[in-house]
């Protein structure tokens, strides 16, 4: 049967991410030798999700590369962290420094002390009235609650500006991205701060953390996780250091892809690039298990679209998972 599809592939410009693999519904495509291959054309309805998510603009459906341009910005596949984004570039690049968390987490553990021994201040007189050990039991409880805090503002001020080895805090990170983050937002929006700040200043804490604590296996298995939206450059880069050093790479849109994308490879330690609401999320949900360090990318044209990351800062991270030339396993 004659095709009537405008569904073209230029194989050329492919990098072989098979994000059209993950995208088109109808399994139009396979990855072949490390190349798209359209095998099943007359199953496309032309929907154009291929050419929209291909990062080198390698399809083109209907005449056009993507259905996506400019002045329809909010047409992109934005995650949902996005969809309150007001259109504007803003919070293109994001550089901050690791003392704007770690000083928001001392201003958490003042708030702490002070509600909690204000309310024991106040109830003093009742509990006094029923035993004075009561009154002693609840400033005990207390004064341990704050010390666990201290303890941990300790450990991360050490590991974001020492460079100690605390290897003994190994996967303990979920204290850290399940408990103190959303406080951290929560008391940071009293002084209104960007979340993307606080969510940037965090990244960095973690890495240091995870650099600080990480027990190193005898053979390292790194999966770096990257969104759709860099730039085809970027990708060509990311890939081609990835086989030079045989890492496995996956492309992945959203959590649900990231983590079946993680219980299939099993890694020992995992680099995720993304926005930094998704680095968080991202962390947040695999911390407690992996050591995971966060890249979060540089979007000069608004979130989701174009988007860049620091290559050198990538190698610096690929370097101490598996050393200046070391190689991962698969
Ligand atoms: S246009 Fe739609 S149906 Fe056709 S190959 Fe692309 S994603 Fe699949
Ligand atoms: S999305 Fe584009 S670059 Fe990626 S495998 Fe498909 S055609 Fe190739």
């Amino acid at each position: 049967m004659e095709n009537t599809k405008s569904l073209k592939l230029d194989v050329e410009q492919c990098i072989g991410c098979g994000t059209c693999t993950e995208v088109c519904p109808f399994n139009v495509y396979k990855i072949v030798n490390d190349k798209a291959k359209i095998i099943n054309i007359n199953a496309c309805i032309e929907c154009g999700a291929c050419a929209a998510s291909c990062p080198v603009d390698a399809i083109t459906v209907k005449g056009k590369k993507t259905d996506i341009n400019d002045s329809e910005i909010h047409k992109r596949m934005l995650g949902s962290e996005w969809e309150n984004w007001d259109g504007k570039a803003a919070t293109v690049k994001l550089d901050e420094p690791k003392r704007l968390f770690i000083f928001y987490y001392f201003v958490f553990i003042l708030f702490n002390t002070a509600a909690l021994y204000g309310i024991l201040y106040l109830m003093k007189p009742r509990l006094d009235s029923w035993h004075k050990y009561v009154t002693l039991g609840f400033f005990a409880a207390f004064t341990l609650y704050l010390a666990f805090l201290w303890f941990w503002f300790i450990i991360i001020f050490l590991t974001s500006y020492t460079g100690i080895k605390l290897r003994f805090m190994h996967k303990k990170a979920g204290y850290l991205v399940h408990n103190v983050i959303m406080k951290i937002y929560k008391i940071s929006s009293i002084f209104r701060t960007d979340k993307d700040k606080v969510s940037n200043s965090f990244v960095k804490v973690g890495n240091e953390f995870i650099k600080s604590t990480h027990k190193k296996p005898k053979q390292e298995r790194l999966l770096i996780l990257l969104p759709r939206c860099l730039t085809g450059e970027i990708f060509k880069s990311v890939k081609k250091m990835c086989n030079e050093r045989n890492i496995e790479l996956a492309i992945v849109e959203g959590g649900t892809l990231a983590r079946k994308k993680i219980i299939e490879f099993k890694p020992t330690s995992i680099i995720g690039v993304a926005c930094e609401r998704d680095v968080v999320e991202g962390i947040k949900d695999v911390a407690p298990k992996f050591s995971v360090l966060g890249l979060c990318n540089e979007r000069p044209q608004g979130p989701c679209r174009n988007t860049t990351i620091n290559m050198d800062l990538l190698k610096e991270h690929i370097d101490y998972f598996l050393g200046v030339d070391g190689k991962s396993q698969r």
